[in-house]
């Protein structure tokens, strides 16, 4: 504290640290306070077979009620929950919330698989496993039915770890998608322990689908090298349906994107649930 640091402590005066710590400490009360207070809501986009219009999962993202009623958007507070320590409630809240949604689908008979995005920070905590395998018993979710998205570049730093890591979360029932897929990896030796991985899908990076047309290298690429290790890919941030004929005429198949809809409130959501051909209806 100040006191230890002694009053002539230069930095302690310092007026930036002070406004950042400042800001800091607001941005940490506001989390809490917006988990305490039910400000924190799951937006549904979903995810689409762009051959047939078939809908065939959903990502969940998480958004924050701001007090004149418009939403954060997760750039605007993931990194501060990280940093300020409060990832682990935050995510902790966004798995207990999906489940929820889960099991309220399973007693309609819809099987759907929801993706559920997770931070580096929650993935590092040793206690994760038994969390989620608690959390489904709870809410007894059908094995794969939950679907970490977990993002290509931080989390995979030690391969054996990371593999260990995956397994485990197989044997509890937890399917694995790569996200952000093609912005990450240096090392394609590693893409070799994916066929043996539980990993279910790759998320292309939404930065090459919208390179489509003009440039359509990477978008090649990860159509080879999923076909190579036989693993589905989910293309992100399909705009026009130029780009959904590309992709289609590369072999990947199912889509996310503003072309079939941004994340939607759940009420919204599951007003598309029991509509067989998603591309034919007016989402208006
Ligand atoms: P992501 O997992 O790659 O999610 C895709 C992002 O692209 C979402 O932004 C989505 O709204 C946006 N998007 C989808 N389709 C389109 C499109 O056609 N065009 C454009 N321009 N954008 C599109 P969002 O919701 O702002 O989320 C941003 C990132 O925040 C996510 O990237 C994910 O990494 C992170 N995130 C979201 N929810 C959570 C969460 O519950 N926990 C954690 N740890 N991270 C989250
Ligand atoms: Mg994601
Ligand atoms: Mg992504
Ligand atoms: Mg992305």
């Amino acid at each position: 504290s100040a006191r230890h640091q002694g009053k002539n402590q230069i930095l302690f005066y310092d007026p930036l640290l002070t406004e950042r710590a400042q800001k800091r400490l607001t941005q940490e009360h506001d989390i809490l306070r917006g988990l305490e207070q039910e400000q924190f809501a799951l937006y549904l986009q979903p995810q689409v077979n762009m051959q047939s219009g078939e809908l065939v999962g959903a990502e969940a993202l998480l958004r924050m009620r701001q007090p004149d009623g418009s939403y954060n958007l997760p750039e605007d507070f993931i990194v501060g929950a990280e940093e300020l320590g409060v990832i682990g409630d935050l995510g902790r809240w966004v798995f207990e919330e999906s489940c929820r949604v889960l099991a309220g689908w399973q007693k309609r008979d819809i099987i759907l698989p929801l993706s559920v995005n997770i931070s580096a920070v929650q993935l590092r905590d040793p206690g994760i496993v038994p969390h989620l395998q608690d959390l489904l018993a709870r809410h007894r979710i059908l094995p794969g039915s939950l679907v970490l998205e977990i993002t290509e570049t931080a989390e995979i730093g030690d391969p054996q770890q990371a593999v260990a890591l995956l397994s485990e979360l197989q044997r509890v029932g937890v399917a694995v998608a790569l996200d952000d897929f093609g912005m990450g990896y240096s090392n394609l030796n590693y893409l070799r322990q994916f066929k043996s991985l539980p990993v279910s899908k790759l998320k292309m990076d939404r930065s090459f689908v919208s390179a489509l047309p003009a440039d359509d290298t990477m978008v090649k690429i990860i159509a080879a090298i999923a076909e190579i290790i036989d693993i589905d890919v989910v293309a992100e941030g399909v705009e026009t349906t130029e780009q959904r004929d590309w992709l289609l005429a590369r072999g990947i198949t199912i889509g996310q994107g503003y072309l079939y809809s941004a994340a939607l409130p759940l009420a919204s959501f599951e007003k598309w649930l029991p509509r067989a051909d998603y591309l034919k209806s007016d989402p208006s």
